[in-house]
């Protein structure tokens, strides 16, 4: 349907598993040179770039991103690599664990949102140069996704409070940015996964996955397979190019905003 992702650098970050790795093997696929990106060892992610396809052109950075110095580091070392930056992708987050409100403390706070806000707040800081240059000679859009959540609309399961308030920032620094980078053909846009069959939910018996399976109106959690085509169509100029500033929820009718 459409091919304009051969030879797009891409940088997508919390790539080395679940829905990211799926969504840069899409990309990769389609012809994109892929930054690949975790926080764990150059060793360990071997075995992942391994998955890839024989021919793949993608490279492994390894960042821890609750760092703002870690991420202008990453932008920085895969913009090098890669020869600039056309399409971000901000997907590294999780939840950070679990803690009702009287349990909360400066620790859990500082790690739930320098997890999911602090990471996509300054990736997004460092690469706007590169997409604003990539937009400039190309002359169409470069393109932001974020990984934001269902938890983002509906508030997020016990103790994930602090991880759904940060998941709904995440969408609507969006809403801000579609305002402060559209003049320069820059578009934002989130993919808000329901619940999709990831380490994500690696705490939970087969009791509470059935009965969360029973929420939801296709009866059974997503694959990371079953996302990744959201955000090949975002990243597309092609396919998307007149998008921005959207929420595409892949959630097999969870939640029908
Ligand atoms: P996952 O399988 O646990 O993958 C998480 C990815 O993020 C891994 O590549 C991991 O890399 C990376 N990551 C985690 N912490 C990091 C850190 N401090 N620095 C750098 N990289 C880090 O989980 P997933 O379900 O695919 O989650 C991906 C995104 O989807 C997250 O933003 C999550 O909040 C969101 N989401 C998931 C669901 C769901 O149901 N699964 C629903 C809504 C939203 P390393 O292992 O190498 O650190």
């Amino acid at each position: 349907m459409f091919d304009d992702l051969k030879g797009k650098k891409i940088l997508v970050t919390g790539s080395t598993a679940g829905i990211g790795l799926e969504a840069a093997k899409s990309l990769a696929s389609a012809g994109a040179r892929v930054a690949i990106h975790g926080s764990r060892s150059a060793d360990t992610a071997q075995a992942v770039l391994e998955q890839f396809e024989a021919g793949a052109d993608v490279a492994y950075f390894q960042a821890d991103v609750r760092s703002s110095d870690a991420c202008k580091s990453l932008v920085e070392s895969a913009a090098e690599h890669l020869g600039g930056i056309d399409v971000l992708i901000n997907n590294a987050g999780g939840l950070g664990g679990r803690n009702g409100l009287e349990s909360i403390d400066d620790a859990f706070f500082d790690q739930v949102l320098d997890l999911n806000i602090r990471s996509v707040v300054m990736v997004t800081k460092y690469a706007i140069p590169y997409l604003r240059r990539s937009a400039e000679q190309s002359g169409e859009t470069s393109s932001v996704i974020s990984t934001g959540s269902i938890a983002a609309r509906e508030g997020g399961g016990p103790g994930a409070s602090l991880y759904g308030g940060s998941k709904a920032m995440v969408h609507n620094l969006h809403r801000n940015w579609v305002k402060e980078f559209t003049k320069d053909n820059i578009r934002f846009n989130t993919v808000a996964p329901g619940t999709i069959d990831t380490a994500f939910h690696e705490d939970k018996d087969q009791g509470t996955r059935d009965k969360i399976s029973g929420t939801i109106a296709m009866g059974r959690f997503g694959s990371s397979a079953e996302l990744a085509p959201a955000y090949v169509f975002l990243a597309s100029h092609t396919a998307s190019g007149y998008v921005t500033g959207q929420v595409l929820d892949v959630n097999g009718g969870q939640m029908c905003p």
